[in-house]
């Protein structure tokens, strides 16, 4: 990787011999210089410099200035500087070190110790930037992960699992402010038939398709899944009983009159039943879930037994 080098000194005798110690070293491709903390900073704001080598006593802005004002932007966290100090000044070097700067060489410095500092340096810093990209990675594959165990792989839609883990946390909520919460049951009519007739490839179009037009309906809110094979479940916050009535029927009638072949020019219609529980029920206590999704079940079976392609209050 192409690196540039920033070399500030105020002596040019020194930023030549910087220059001349690693001009044949091939570490950097591009050098800056500048003679105070001030032309440095300037050079830093329009380009891009991967290393510094700086002195710390010059007019105008010394070193230590120039170090935390860099160290202190974001930008340069993982550049490194090495600081130029005279031979006693040890307290010098501690506060260089102390304000970020990464190393110090001791003028008049060994050519070949400011190489192999350098080097180490250089190597440091990749290996910094290998850890970043390497827990940018991870972090990606977790937010993966995280998306996966939440999804319903055919339909994209939440899985069951999610949808239990808030629906419990929504019922608690509406239970604590005293709002109402609808449990919408959806069964796909004669599914089975479906799949004996056309094949599993068909059928999974179809319950694809169904989990798209229940997505569609949902309001942002609300909560819905695809909880088993051909059955989708949904978590209708704040709604009554003439809301969740409107937005079943809804549903109901949309997917009543979709052609799930339309694309290949055949014809094949699917209807759904629907189920619904909601909280507070007029007469039966409702302590948890259980309570609800029971009551919005058994509204599914009446709803399969009473002529299916509709919509059930339980
Ligand atoms: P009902 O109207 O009473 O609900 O009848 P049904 O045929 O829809 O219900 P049943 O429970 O008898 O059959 C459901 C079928 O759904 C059986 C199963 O093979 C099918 N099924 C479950 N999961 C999938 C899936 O992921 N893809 C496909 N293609 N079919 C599935
Ligand atoms: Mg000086
Ligand atoms: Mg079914």
């Amino acid at each position: 990787m192409p690196r540039s080098l920033l070399i500030v000194d105020d002596s040019k005798s020194v930023r030549d011999a910087v220059q001349k110690a690693l001009i044949d070293t091939n570490l950097f491709s591009d050098l800056f210089y500048a003679e105070n903390g001030i032309k440095a900073l300037d050079i830093l704001l329009k380009n891009q410099v991967d290393f510094i080598i700086t002195d710390v006593i010059m007019p105008v802005v010394d070193g230590f200035k120039l170090v935390s004002t860099i160290k202190n932007q974001e930008k340069y966290r993982n550049v490194p500087v090495i600081m130029l100090t005279g031979q006693k000044d040890s307290i010098d070097k501690i506060k260089g070190l102390e304000l970020g700067a990464s190393d110090y060489v001791t003028k008049p410095f060994d050519p070949g110790e400011l190489i192999a500092r350098v080097k180490v340096l250089i190597r440091m810093q990749e290996l910094q930037e290998e850890l970043t990209q390497k827990n940018l990675f991870l972090k990606s594959l977790n937010q993966k992960l995280e998306k996966i165990a939440i999804t319903d792989e055919l339909t994209g839609m939440f899985n069951r699992r999610y949808f239990f883990s808030r629906f419990v946390a929504e019922f608690e909520r509406c239970k604590r402010f005293s709002q109402s919460l609808a449990c919408v049951m959806i069964d796909i009519d004669h599914f089975k038939k479906i799949n004996d007739t056309y094949g599993h490839q068909v059928g999974d179009i179809v319950l694809k398709k169904v989990g798209q037009i229940v997505s569609e309906s949902q309001r942002v809110y609300d909560i819905f899944a695809r909880i088993g094979g051909e059955e989708f479940v949904g978590s209708l916050s704040n709604v009554e009983q003439k809301g969740a009535v409107e937005f079943a029927e809804r549903l109901r009638k949309k997917i009543e009159s979709y052609n799930f072949l339309e694309e290949v020019g055949e014809t094949l219609k699917a209807t759904i039943s629907i189920g619904i529980g909601i909280y507070p029920h007029k007469d039966k206590a409702i302590e948890n879930i259980d309570d609800i999704i029971k009551i919005a079940d058994d509204a599914l079976y009446k709803a399969k037994n009473t002529g299916r392609n509709m919509t059930v209050i339980g």
